[in-house]
């Protein structure tokens, strides 16, 4: 298993109910490693260009909204296959399907305000680190 990076936002409906480092304890307790983390409030735009994937979703306008009602914190997590435990620690994005222990059963409230996003792909990981994080950010 080779060494990967992933990016990690805990989103606004979990910085809001305090549970940062719950979730955090999550990810160090299964072995990945922060490398880089911040926290701050997303403009439209930047949730917009985030989500940019989804443009054409009818969720779209309501997870922008969502996304810039609150602070997030978004950080690099490393480890062997980062990518696939990261989204295996998440869960389900829909809490009803996600299995206990997952992040998603026991903090998200629903299918949009669901605590956590996993990038879901090395390319779409690369893309999402170079989003929020500059090289010299992040613990070489
Ligand atoms: P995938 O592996 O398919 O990329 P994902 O968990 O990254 O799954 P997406 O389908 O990429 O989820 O959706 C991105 C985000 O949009 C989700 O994390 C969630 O916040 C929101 N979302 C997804 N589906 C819905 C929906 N049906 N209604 C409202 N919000 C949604
Ligand atoms: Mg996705």
């Amino acid at each position: 298993m080779a060494s990967e990076r992933t990016l990690s936002i805990i989103k606004p409906d979990a910085t809001k109910r305090n549970l940062t480092g719950a979730i955090i304890d999550r990810f160090e307790r299964r072995g990945l490693r922060i490398v880089a983390q911040k926290r701050l409030r997303l403009t439209t735009e930047q949730a917009e260009r985030f989500y940019a994937v989804h443009a054409e979703r009818p969720f779209y306008r309501s997870l922008v909204r969502f996304m810039t009602s609150g602070p997030v914190v978004v950080q690099v997590l490393e480890g062997p296959d980062a990518i696939a435990v990261n989204r295996e620690v998440m869960g389900a994005t829909d809490p009803a399907k996600a299995a206990p222990g997952t992040i998603s059963k026991d903090f998200a409230e629903s299918i949009e305000a669901n605590s956590v996003h996993g990038s879901d792909s090395a390319e779409t990981a690369a893309q999402e680190i170079a989003f929020f994080f500059s090289a010299l950010e992040i613990d070489p």
